[in-house]
């Protein structure tokens, strides 16, 4: 405490403190008296870029089904909601133009929806990403998995300003993004691995928290959703019916519902 001349700076810089970081500290609880006009759907992946591959299945075809169900439901049975979808079809935005969108539309929810893969072949079961750092080395591999389709861009140095996803340096930024928007995000995420595991009968691997790219710069509260291993035979098959993405996209729709519920109560 030698830095401390005096008692009373002492007491000064105390004082202080917490009005220097309580802005600093991602803002858990849910923000009041917001609508929910706008929703932006985000399937992972597309056009060059398939994502993950099971035995049959592709990552980016699984994530488009299941997306734009996503979107029907909400549509037939939420008419005051807009659906923004960043592609709707098999198409190739770039990882940076997805939440771009969302922000140019002044969205009030960004999901973007992925299947997942793992080199363990027993790995299953679903789990909900929301912005942040915890876990960052258990969940390195998935993160960086998600974030190098950056590397298939054409001048990706220019345009992510020398962000490197495989590198942990690279992401040290981004600790502070989108923290006004967690206690939402970690709502619907939460919502979303109840439905799962309760409704649909999946096994949820929990809501994370992870530097994603694509959940970084939406301006509005934030969830990627992975719905599966497609390294995992069953986890594959069940994806691939019909049935298993109307089970999954159905579930992903009741959150939203329940989320947007919630929020407007406020
Ligand atoms: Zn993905």
């Amino acid at each position: 405490m030698e830095r401390f001349k005096t008692k009373k700076n002492l007491l000064r810089f105390l004082i202080l403190v917490p009005f220097l970081f309580g802005g600093f500290i991602p803002n858990e609880t849910m923000m009041p008296a917001i609508r929910m006009r706008k929703i932006v759907l985000d399937a992972g992946h597309g056009g060059k870029d398939p994502g993950n591959i099971g035995s049959k299945a592709r990552e980016k075809d699984i994530n488009l089904s299941v997306t734009l169900l996503v979107g029907k439901y909400i549509k037939e049975n939420m008419p005051d909601v807009e659906v923004i979808y960043t592609r709707s079809d098999d198409s190739f935005p770039a990882l940076k133009q997805r939440p771009i969108i969302a922000n140019v539309n002044k969205a009030d929810l960004f999901v973007s929806i992925h299947s997942n893969a793992a080199t363990n072949k027993s790995a299953f079961g679903t789990e909900t990403f929301v912005i942040g750092t915890k876990h960052f080395e258990a969940n390195f591999d998935i993160i960086k998995k998600e974030n190098s389709v950056i590397l298939l861009e054409d001048n990706y140095k220019e345009e992510y300003e020398g962000f490197d996803p495989t590198s942990p340096e690279s992401y040290m930024m981004f600790n502070l993004m989108q923290k006004a928007y967690v206690g939402n995000s970690i709502a619907l995420a939460d919502r979303i691995e109840t439905q799962f595991r309760e409704r649909v009968g999946r096994k949820s691997r929990g809501v994370k928290q992870a530097p994603l790219y694509v959940l970084w710069t939406p301006s509005m509260p934030s969830v990627l959703v992975e719905l599966g291993f497609l390294s995992n035979s069953e986890e594959e098959r069940f994806l691939m019916t019909k049935q298993g993405q109307e089970y999954m996209a159905s579930a992903i729709y009741r959150s939203i519902k329940a989320y947007k519920e919630e929020i407007e109560i406020n």
